[in-house]
């Protein structure tokens, strides 16, 4: 193997650190970070996440709320749960749990809740500011696939970067946050041919598919970077995107699925509850000097 395995959680744990001292600030001045997670039916299909979403809160000083709904409320009460939590100066961001159940649109209640408390980064607005270089509230998963790669001993301007997935959420902001820090970037997905003649170009390739052993190693140029965002469960275990094996043989440096991607997707999930946080305190602040 001569891949160097790339430490999610080490990263993850630095930011975590970086947001905590933020979060005491931000508490000394009154504006201590709370979080709301909101699950509804099935709770045990999103337990696990929202488990680690709690730990991770405590650590990094933001208060976590998890309310469940039965499986039977509406559309319309969802939205006005969500108002309300809009309203509410003590909620400072609001997370949506998925699975949800089939007549919930996941759409709609991300539209629905406050942009300056959209601490996924799904509302239409955090996912449209990317395109204007403002990653304030980025998209979670796609932020932490990035800021992995920034840590890296990477030049990004100029860096021939492969895409394989182009969903709204993880793929194309992805593409847009690397075009922002002047990466050359190519796209692929399922319509793509010969997608190997693209990730064998690239000096970092980042995955995001939902197809496990997509990649392998000769589709990779020796010493690129693989950024396996894929989670998968393949007889009882998680796995990536990735073939592991080969894929470690070629690439310079590769993130492991679990302890890659993820644990730094939560730790910016915890970072952007801080940035809303401060986000809103000024909000509130500029709107009572206006006032007076
Ligand atoms: P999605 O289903 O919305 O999109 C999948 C994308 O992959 C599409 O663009 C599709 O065209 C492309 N694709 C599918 N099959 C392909 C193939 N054979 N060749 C090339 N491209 C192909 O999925 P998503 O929400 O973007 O999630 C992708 C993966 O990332 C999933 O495994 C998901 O579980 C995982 N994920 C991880 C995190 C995290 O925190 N690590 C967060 C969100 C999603």
């Amino acid at each position: 193997m001569t891949a160097t395995i790339i430490d999610g959680k080490a990263i993850g744990a630095r930011m975590l650190d970086a947001t905590s001292a933020e979060a005491a600030m931000l508490a000394n001045a009154g504006w201590a970070p709370r979080l709301v997670s909101i699950s509804v039916g099935d709770v045990a299909a999103a337990e696990l996440y929202v488990r680690n979403q709690s730990s991770n809160a405590a650590r990094a000083g933001v208060a976590f709320e998890a309310r469940n709904y039965a499986a039977d409320i509406s559309l319309e009460q969802l939205i006005g749960v969500l108002h309300g939590l809009n309203a509410d100066p003590r909620v400072n961001g609001i997370i949506i749990q998925r699975p949800l159940p089939a007549h919930i649109p996941v759409k709609a209640l991300q539209r629905a809740v406050h942009p300056l408390k959209d601490v996924e980064g799904m509302h239409p607005a955090s996912i449209g500011n990317i395109v204007y270089n403002d990653m304030t509230l980025g998209p979670c998963t796609a932020v932490a696939a990035v800021e992995i790669l920034k840590s890296l001993p990477l030049t990004i301007e100029g860096l021939d970067v492969t895409v394989i997935g182009h969903s709204e959420i993880v793929g194309k902001p992805i593409a847009f946050l690397m075009m922002g820090l002047g990466a050359t970037v190519t796209v692929c997905h399922k319509m793509t041919h010969q997608m190997s003649m693209h990730s064998r170009r690239a000096d970092a390739v980042f995955v995001a598919a939902g197809v496990p052993g997509l990649v392998r190693g000769e589709m990779l140029k020796p010493g690129a970077a693989l950024i396996d965002i894929g989670i998968n469960r393949v007889e009882g275990k998680t796995v990536g995107d990735a073939n592991f094996a080969s894929c470690a043989e070629t690439a310079g440096w590769i993130t492991p699925v679990p302890g890659g991607v993820g644990p730094v997707t939560v730790a910016v999930l915890m970072k952007n509850a801080v940035l809303a946080t401060r986000m809103q305190m000024d909000h509130y602040r500029d709107a009572f000097a206006a006032a007076e």
